[in-house]
């Protein structure tokens, strides 16, 4: 890919430079959009605030780059809060889609025993080069440490603030990617929002998502700190999560929490299963017939089967607790656990909130700005991990990525 360092001669009337499109934002989304409007063969930039393109992206890739899930369309739509807006992006490039877009970049993929599907080589970076070097094919140029610093208007002339100054790119299309507002230090961090809310434009707030939940722990707890809980249940609100989580010093965070995130969010308990596997009839008898010299502890770990942690948090979490059967099985199958809210929005997988969908045309445009079009996790959608964040960011950034490029090509025939 071209990549320039624009300086403007001053900060005057006039645009320093021209493009039919513009993308503002190099993740997965903003690099998509970019493409599909380059394979229209229009002249295309992206600008990105930082000096190196796709670091959210990359940091997804240290825990393996979790493209998509291997699920037929109905059930893999049902994840995403905002089913009915996305379900036509979604149908054209859902996660068949994926899987080819890795191939077409040299990425083999797997799919794992939950049906996550990875990259063979578990990292993002030698899919980035590969779609960087594609762009570059495409004339696609790259301008790093361009900050869009807003406003919103349809003058068709962008501001941007650079190492070199103040400078102004003209493009007939903008499109907006910019992420949502978790992990500031990789460019994310939501400052585009005070740009929107100035210009009238509906958002609503960022909330952390597939993010921690913070439980207040004991100092008993101290030594599990860092452990995995496998093969727990979650419940709250009536929907349940069976996997795994992490203990942590200041909560639990992990899968199985991630999948309750909405839910979590809005509750200040939830319950948990330490033994999904027995069911409560079965764990009664179990108990008629614990020996009277075994202590509770020996009974859960060798009776039960429950590990060091399981049982430090079948004491941490019920108490007083009541030793009769009804008592233990409850500690064991439905133990309380107090939340206090999620953990901070900054360490946060993704977020939830952004701009509406009823600012926005089907065609990811906004309604009150023609020619200026969003994509990826800046739109207001909300989906666990598991693929589904990418998938959707990817699948937004096509679609606003050819909308514009046909926006575009309608103004050049007027
Ligand atoms: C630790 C971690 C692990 C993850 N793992 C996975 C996973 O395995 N699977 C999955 O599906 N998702 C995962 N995600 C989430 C995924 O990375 C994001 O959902 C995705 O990167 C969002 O893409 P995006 O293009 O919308 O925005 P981003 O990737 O956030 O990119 C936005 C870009 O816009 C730029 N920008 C922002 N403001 C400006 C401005 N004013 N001017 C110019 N540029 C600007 C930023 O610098 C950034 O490069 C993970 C996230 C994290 C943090």
């Amino acid at each position: 890919m071209e990549i320039q360092n624009h300086t403007s001669a001053e900060d005057g009337p006039r645009a320093d430079f021209h493009y039919d499109v513009l993308v503002v934002g190099a993740g997965p989304s903003g690099l998509m959009a970019a493409e599909q409007a380059a394979l229209a063969g229009l002249r295309v930039a992206i600008a990105d605030a930082m000096p190196s393109p796709a670091r959210k992206f990359l940091m997804a890739g240290k825990s393996g780059l979790n493209l998509t899930k291997h699920e037929d369309l109905a059930s893999f739509i049902k994840n995403y809060d905002a089913v009915e807006p996305l379900r036509p992006m979604l149908n054209e490039f859902g996660p068949k889609e994926i899987i080819n877009f890795a191939q077409s970049l040299g990425q083999e993929v797997f799919t794992g025993s939950t049906g996550r599907v990875f990259p063979k080589v578990m990292k993002a970076s030698p899919l980035l080069r590969a779609w960087l070097a594609r762009l570059q094919s495409l004339s696609v140029t790259l301008l790093r440490r361009h900050r869009w610093v807003g406003p919103i208007g349809t003058s068709g002339i962008h501001r941007f603030r650079t190492p070199q100054g103040a400078l102004k790119i003209q493009a007939p299309a903008l499109i907006l990617a910019m992420g949502g507002a978790s992990w500031a230090r990789l460019g994310s961090d939501g400052a585009w929002a005070k740009d929107f809310a100035q210009a009238g434009i509906p958002q609503s707030d960022f909330l952390a998502a597939n993010i921690g939940m913070q439980v207040a722990w004991s100092d008993h707890m101290a030594p599990y700190f860092g452990n995995p809980l496998k093969n727990v249940r979650l419940s709250v609100s009536g929907a349940q999560s069976r996997g795994e989580f992490v203990i942590t010093k200041t909560g639990i965070e992990g899968g199985a929490v991630y999948a309750l995130g909405r839910m979590l969010r809005k509750s200040a308990t939830a319950k948990l299963d330490l033994a999904p596997q027995i069911n409560a009839a079965d764990l009664h008898k179990m108990i008629a017939s614990r020996k009277l010299k075994d202590s509770l502890s020996n009974f859960l770990r060798k009776s039960v089967k429950l590990g060091a942690t399981k049982r430090a948090l079948v004491f941490e979490l019920t108490q007083p607790m009541v030793r009769d059967s009804n008592g233990l099985v409850a500690a064991i199958k439905n133990a309380p656990l107090q939340l206090s809210g999620p953990c901070p929005i900054d360490e946060a997988i993704s977020t939830a909130g952004g701009v509406m969908w009823n600012a926005l045309t089907p065609e990811l445009m906004l309604k009150s700005h023609p020619g200026i079009f969003c994509a990826g996790e800046m739109i207001d959608w909300e989906a666990p991990t598991g693929g589904y964040l990418i998938t959707a960011c990817l699948a937004t950034g096509r679609w606003a990525g050819r909308a514009a490029a046909n926006y575009v090509s309608a103004k050049a025939l007027l």
